[in-house]
This record gives structure tokens, C-alpha cells and sequence, in this order.
């Protein structure tokens, strides 16, 4: 009978296909996978290479080398089974609960988010997945188990290399590897408007993407999209001397980036995207960690963040009424400091403050629009992150 263990599947990582080490798990898979599936992903490319086994086994290689193991408890084809799960790790069944695993495996457990546990085994890591993330204390919620070289959580999983939102948004040129680049930002476009993708306003706004790389002002520009599936960051960024780069990045890689600051709509946008650009809010004031200041026409809207204890740390959106405008116009930066420092200390998150009903990121105001994204657009040279961006690029 053949070894098995989880040995046989952690010795496997970073290898090739042909090492002894993958061919003695290929072995313990049963022989030849009964589905193969390759793609490219992203650019520059990784060849993704995912081998399906009939005994409930998978491989998944980045340009010919391992970087996760599955064993599925649940099979993934038709012409799968699903694994035992007792002949790779002893002491621990199909139906195993977070507990069961941890006394199987026996090290550190950690958590990427709140539904990803996983456990850290001789400098690789084994993530459990319970069906929709949760019920793990009860028995037969056990859909996985993944062996990866990197920690969940920090990089983007190999197994979500096929996700059916987000895999095929990359259109290249014809038996080519590069990006065709009008294709894709149509392809982003359409999955952000049909509701797959989320845009993050932090970035250059996909819509700006080609206008401002046109114009020749920003060495690199980038915007950036997660896909509401997989979680994934898609990061498409057009650079004035060199090709273009689409990467999907966990949020902690993707926030890295560099990203230079947005020059004026003036020297790059159409007449119809600076006339939008005046329409839109726009940043006024701001003091650091503290609150921003924008307008729209003549009113007044102040971003004021507030904490309490470790778990709420957001800010409202307050449009300042006659009175705040009146103080505002005497007292300046000074004033809008104080009024944040009210704000927050009447704890808007509850009622009782007089804040709690002016809040528009409560959903008050004009129904319809999305203020945080608004004033997020408004703000975006201007935020932490584009400090600490400007920082490192
Ligand atoms: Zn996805």
C-alpha cells in the first residue's frame, strides 16, 4: 500500500512537475489526473496548471512549480471521489471539526479574516475550508484541506485561479501574452457594472484610467477592483514606459502599491469629465487621522472620524448646517477641528448623539447616492494611504 501522510503533500511544495517529490504524490493521487486544467493568469503571465484526481487529490502549479495541494472531501467533478481524509492525516475523518484538525495536526492556528483558520507545519501552512466559511464545530462541514507555500490571507489563494467572476477579464492580443488594453478595461467596466467587481475609489477611477495614462502626466497609473467572489484585488496599471501589468493581489499587497498623485482634471480630462469632475465633491481641507472637509456647490460636508474602543474605528458625514457654517467661516481649520472632536465624542454610533440621525454615510440624504465612495473620490490624493504610497513610490 502506498505511503500517505501529510509529509508526502508538504515535501511536494515548490517542486516541478517531474521531481521524484511530485511524482511520488501523483502516485499516492492514484496516477494520471482525471482533469487537467491550465490557464494564464494575469501579466506579466503565470502559467496556472491545476491537475484533478480521481482519488479526491489536487495539484496546482505556477509556471511548473507546486504551490498548493488540495484534498477534497468534497469532489470537485464528476469524476472525482472525495478523499479519506484518515490515510493523510491520522486521527482526523471526513467529518472532522476545527478542534479535530487541531489535535490531528497539533501547531499554531491562525485565521485569515474570520472564516479562514489554518495551521502553520514545517515552514508551509494547511488551511481548512468548512462549507461557507463557518461551522466548524459541528461535524461534517468539512469541505478541504489546502496545503500552500504562502500564508492564507497574505496572498491571493492558487485555488481561486479559476474563479468564474474574475479569471477571464484579462483579454489579450491574439496567440499572444499581451494585454490588449482597451479589451480589458471594457471587460473591467462590464463586471464592475454587472455588480461582480467593486472599484476602489482610493485608486484612479477605471473610467480616468486611459484618459489620464493618455495624457502622459503620471508615469504609472492603476486602478483597483475586487471581485465580490473570491475576494481577490485586481490591479490594472498603465505605465508611460512599459508594458502594462494586471496582478491580482490580496488587499494587504494591493494597499502597497505605489500610486503618484492625481494631477488637476484641467490638464488631462475631456470637457465632459471636467465638467463632471466641478459637479462632483471636491477636497477642501483636511487635518490627518482626523476629518476632511469637501463641497459641492456651495455646501459643506465634514468627514469626521471616531473610534470606540478597538472595534469601531469609521467616520461620519456631517453637512454643516447654518450655524457650523457660520462658526466655520470665522474660525476656520481651528473650528472644524473641534466640531470632529464633538462628533466623535458624542459616539455617533448610537442615537443619543445628535450626530447619529445627520450621519450620511447612515444612509441619510439623498437616496441613490453613495456618499463614502463620493467623498472618497474627492479625497483621494489626500488620504493616509496616499501618504504612505507617495512614501514608497
Ligand atoms: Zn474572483
Amino acid at each position: 500500500m502506498t505511503q500517505r501522510g501529510l509529509s508526502l503533500l508538504l515535501d511536494s511544495l515548490t517542486h516541478a512537475e517531474q521531481d521524484p517529490e511530485v511524482r511520488a504524490l501523483t502516485a499516492a493521487f492514484g496516477g494520471d489526473p482525471v482533469e487537467v486544467r491550465e490557464r494564464l493568469i494575469g501579466a506579466p503571465a503565470v502559467r496556472s496548471r491545476r491537475m484533478l484526481f480521481a482519488s479526491g487529490g489536487e495539484i496546482i502549479l505556477h509556471d511548473d512549480a507546486v504551490v498548493e495541494v488540495l484534498l477534497h472531501v468534497v469532489p470537485q467533478s464528476p469524476k472525482q471521489q472525495g478523499v479519506d481524509l484518515a490515510e493523510w492525516l491520522p486521527g482526523a475523518g471526513n467529518d472532522a471539526t476545527l478542534d479535530d484538525l487541531n489535535a490531528a495536526i497539533g501547531t499554531r492556528r491562525g485565521f485569515a479574516g474570520i472564516g479562514t483558520p489554518w495551521f502553520a507545519v514545517d515552514g508551509a501552512f494547511v488551511r481548512a475550508d468548512f462549507r461557507d466559511r463557518r461551522g466548524w464545530n459541528e461535524p461534517g462541514n468539512l469541505e478541504s484541506l489546502a496545503i500552500t507555500v504562502e500564508q492564507p490571507g497574505l496572498v491571493c489563494a492558487p485555488d481561486d485561479d479559476d474563479c468564474p467572476r474574475c479569471a477571464d477579464l484579462l483579454i489579450r492580443w491574439d496567440a499572444s501574452e499581451e494585454v490588449d488594453v482597451e479589451a480589458t478595461d471594457q471587460a473591467l467596466r462590464s463586471a464592475r457594472d454587472a455588480g461582480d467587481l467593486k472599484e476602489d475609489l482610493h485608486w484612479v477611477p477605471l473610467d480616468d484610467l486611459r484618459m489620464l495614462h493618455g495624457s502622459g502626466l503620471m508615469t504609472r497609473v492603476e486602478s483597483q477592483l475586487t471581485c465580490r467572489s473570491c475576494r481577490r484585488v485586481i490591479c490594472f496599471a498603465l505605465q508611460r514606459d512599459g508594458a502594462p501589468s494586471f496582478t491580482y493581489c490580496s488587499v494587504n499587497d494591493a494597499r502597497r502599491h505605489p500610486l503618484e498623485e492625481i494631477p488637476p482634471v484641467e490638464r488631462w480630462g475631456s470637457p465632459e469629465r471636467q465638467a463632471a469632475a466641478h459637479a462632483a465633491m471636491q477636497y477642501v481641507d483636511h487635518s490627518p487621522g482626523a476629518w476632511f472637509l469637501v463641497r459641492q456647490g456651495e455646501r459643506l460636508y465634514l468627514d469626521a472620524r471616531y473610534s470606540y474602543s478597538a472595534l469601531i474605528d469609521t467616520s461620519a458625514l456631517i453637512e454643516l448646517d447654518a450655524s457650523e457654517r457660520e462658526s466655520y467661516r470665522r474660525g476656520g481649520h481651528t473650528y472644524l477641528g473641534e466640531l470632529a472632536y464633538r462628533i466623535h465624542m458624542s459616539g455617533p454610533y448610537q442615537e443619543e448623539s445628535p450626530y447619529y440621525a445627520r450621519d450620511l454615510y447612515r444612509g441619510g440624504g439623498d437616496p441613490g447616492r453613495d456618499y463614502r465612495s463620493e467623498v472618497s473620490a474627492a479625497i483621494v490624493n489626500h488620504t493616509w494611504l496616499a501618504q504612505q504610497r507617495s512614501q514608497q513610490g
